[in-house]
């Protein structure tokens, strides 16, 4: 496994159930990657559109997120914190909501057939699930399937899972380049130490193109920075989470849903942190009193269209190349279904399309 993110960890830990003598190889570099970096949402009311099958997929994933947080906390005695207590998306004004009433009819139809519930709510009905809302919350989406987990802890019982199961990590272990060998492929680490492996999982995030590229392939993901604020723990005012502010259940709240593109720069801009800091109290106005003790820039994983590549090449059997920008959202199908798949089982009839392959035609950008 090339690459120790919540991708290649969600994937190692599920070979290593299956009985895989897997070892993960992470650069560990001093950027924050996406997955310590991000929201810890576990989304699917806005996934998918203009390709059913990642909406499927992603709601495949969710119904999946209780037996395996129980499963990582049974192994491992860490709670991730996982809540599907259902999920919010605030208008703040009526324009607002009239587009957000068409995104939701537009994935109707696709949502059906995936099993979700998307439904606009009034303020009333929203005020219902979340009565710290301001008046200038005129109404919201909201899925009951969506909720939330600790990206942290995660990571931590993916790590502490996958090497109970005989999972090896080493880390800063920067992988250069990759060429197939006698024995398979032939791994060059930044140190010049080489490795052979049978069968190897590139899920190196952004670092794929790179990787991919030592073998001849293109493997297009580019970077979006993300922003988010942390406050000091308060007092418990929002018992869901919504796609802009999240209370953790120690108190603190996670602010952000920016999306930037400034190349891998992963640092912060006050524009953009008052930007949402203005827009999160106006949405609950209690956060006028709050102190903002951290900030942080990632750079999100994403596709030409935003949906997930997991590609194989006909003339290099054995590898694997993946990635996506909903790593958390995602992992209890990475380490199920995806990893049953890389083990040789049959693809989830949903995967077929997340090729490079649909890159060659136009498509619909994902949100
Ligand atoms: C601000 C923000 C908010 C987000 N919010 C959510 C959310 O609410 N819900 C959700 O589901 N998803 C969310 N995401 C997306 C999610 O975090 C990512 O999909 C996920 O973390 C991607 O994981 P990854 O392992 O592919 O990549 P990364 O996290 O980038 O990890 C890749 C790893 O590979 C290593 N690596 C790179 N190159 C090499 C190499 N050559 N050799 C060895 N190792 C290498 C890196 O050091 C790194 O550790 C968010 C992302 C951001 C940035």
């Amino acid at each position: 496994m090339v690459g120790g993110g919540l991708v290649g960890l969600a994937v190692a830990y599920g070979l290593a159930r299956r009985g895989r003598s897997v070892l993960v190889l992470d650069e560990g570099d001093e950027a924050r990657p996406a997955s310590v970096g991000n929201f810890g949402l576990v989304w699917t009311q806005s996934k998918g559109l203009g390709l059913p099958a990642y909406s499927a997929w992603t709601a495949r994933s969710a119904r999946l997120w209780t037996d395996f947080a129980a499963t990582l906390a049974a192994e491992t005695g860490i709670d991730v914190r996982y809540r599907q207590v259902g999920g919010l998306h605030l208008c703040l004004n009526e324009a607002e909501v009239e587009a957000r009433t068409r995104f939701v009819a537009q994935m109707q139809s696709q949502m059906v057939t995936a099993g979700v519930r998307v439904e606009m709510l009034d303020r009333a009905q929203t005020r219902d699930l979340a009565p710290a809302i301001s008046n200038a919350v005129v109404g919201a989406s909201w899925s009951p399937l969506d909720g939330d987990a600790n990206p942290l802890f995660l990571m931590r019982s993916l790590i502490e899972a996958g090497q109970t199961q005989g999972m090896r990590r080493r880390t800063r272990q920067r992988v250069a380049a990759i060429r197939p060998g006698d024995a398979g492929y032939e791994l060059e680490l930044h140190d010049g130490t080489r490795l052979s492996a049978a069968r190897v999982v590139l899920a190196a995030g952004l670092g794929n193109a790179v990787l991919a590229a030592s073998l001849g392939k293109s493997f297009p993901v580019r970077p979006e920075r993300g922003q988010i604020l942390v406050t000091r723990r308060m007092p418990r005012f929002l018992g869901l989470p919504t796609s802009l502010v999240r209370q953790t259940d120690e108190g603190s709240v996670l602010l952000g849903d920016s999306k930037e593109d400034v190349g891998f720069d992963y640092g912060t801009t006050p524009e953009i942190g008052a930007r949402i800091a203005a827009r999160s109290i106006a949405s609950f106005p209690v956060l006028r009193t709050a102190t903002v003790v951290r900030s942080w820039g990632a750079l999100r994983v994403m596709s030409p269209d935003g949906f997930p590549i997991y590609q194989t090449w006909p003339d290099l059997p054995g590898l694997w190349a993946l990635a996506c920008h909903s790593g958390v959202t995602l992992a209890a199908a990475h380490a199920g279904p995806l990893a049953d798949a890389i083990d040789g089982g049959a693809a989830p009839a949903e995967i077929s399309q997340f090729t490079t392959g649909r890159f060659d035609v136009p498509s619909a950008r994902a949100v």
